[in-house]
């Protein structure tokens, strides 16, 4: 890993951990910096929860090291809550219980003073959209409701890192947008955030950085623009021709150009070599287009997607 730990909020060095004969995480190093959203992505049973439960300190039977904010994770176990907001994969509310009675409970159970609970309650309502339903049992809630009094709960007790596993998980689409929306701007208010998901379009458009997990090991990680590019260096060449032009000829026959791809009777995509000089093959290709007559409407290098991405390193590991 070549990244610098300055600054550095969670960081793994080495990690392993087995359940018996099970080998969960296999030696995994990565580090989320202050400030980032960080999208942890891998199919299910990857990792992602073992690994979020070294960090919250459910699991402490571990190899390696952990440390948050440069402090053994082993040692600050007891003191961890305080800086950090978890909301787990499973956990359910007493269905009879209302929105406000839940966090108030919570609030008292967090040691936050009673005399500025209730406008923190109110703020934190407000914060995730649900101050219209605080008197409501929790069993008149929709799953996207109850997902942001979960996401609420986590958030009381105004937790500098939050660490989220599976969030969206089960919501609607409106939800998912809202729930993404929340995350948002508790980052931008400054908040670190650990954000695992099995589907990478939950990541996708938020992260800061991502971490491929799979198989229990990690497989790449970095900000989204800097995993497409490292991927392909955008070595597939879209020409889309203007209505009525003639067919281009030979192009299969310029240096460099590994493949032609004929799309439809106006496009084709032009591979191309990633060993060649892509600006000179680029130039010899519009020099024949040129040349033979025809007319070029667009002319685009393609970079591969990120969802491309994922899916080389998990392979058809998606569940
Ligand atoms: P994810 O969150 O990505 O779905 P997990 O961390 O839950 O992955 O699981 C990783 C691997 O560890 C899986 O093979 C899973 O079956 C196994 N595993 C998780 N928890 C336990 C446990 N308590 N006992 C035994 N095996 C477990």
């Amino acid at each position: 890993m070549t990244e610098n730990s300055d600054g550095a909020f969670i960081e793994f060095k080495n990690v392993s951990k087995n359940y018996k004969n099970i080998r969960a995480l296999e030696n995994i190093s990565f580090m989320v910096e202050k400030g980032d959203i960080f999208g942890y992505i891998g199919p299910n049973g990857s990792g992602k929860t073992t690994t979020i439960k070294i960090i919250v300190g459910l699991i402490q039977d571990f190899e390696g090291e952990v440390l948050i904010r440069s402090k053994r994770v082993r040692k600050i176990r007891k003191d961890i809550h305080k800086i950090l907001g978890y909301l787990p994969q499973e956990a359910g509310f007493q269905r009879w219980r209302t929105v406000s009675g839940i966090l108030n409970t919570f609030g008292m159970l967090s040691g936050l003073p009673r005399n500025t609970l209730k406008k923190r309650i109110q703020d934190i309502l407000e914060l995730v959209g649900l101050e219209d339903v605080k008197n409501k049992k929790i069993t008149h809630l929709s799953g996207g409701m109850v997902q942001k009094l979960r996401l609420a709960q986590a958030l009381l007790h105004k937790p500098e890192l939050l660490i989220l596993d599976e969030p969206l998980s089960g919501l609607d689409p409106t939800s998912r947008y809202q729930v993404k929306k929340i995350i948002k701007e508790l980052a931008d208010e400054g908040k670190t955030i650990f954000l695992s998901s099995h589907i990478l379009s939950d990541v996708q458009n938020i992260a800061t950085r991502i971490g491929i997990l799979n198989h229990g090991k990690i497989m790449k990680v970095g900000r989204p623009k800097d995993l497409q590019r490292d991927f392909k260096v955008g070595n597939d060449l879209e020409i889309i021709f203007s209505e009525g032009s003639k067919q281009c000829n030979d192009l299969d026959k310029v240096p460099g150009v590994e493949s032609i791809e004929i799309i439809n009777t106006n496009k084709l995509i032009a591979h191309l070599s990633p060993n060649s000089n892509i600006d000179e093959c680029i130039n010899t290709i519009l020099a024949k287009i040129l040349e033979q007559k025809c007319y070029i409407r667009n002319f685009n290098l393609l970079e591969p997607s990120l969802e491309e991405v994922y899916l080389k390193y998990v392979g058809g590991n998606i569940k």
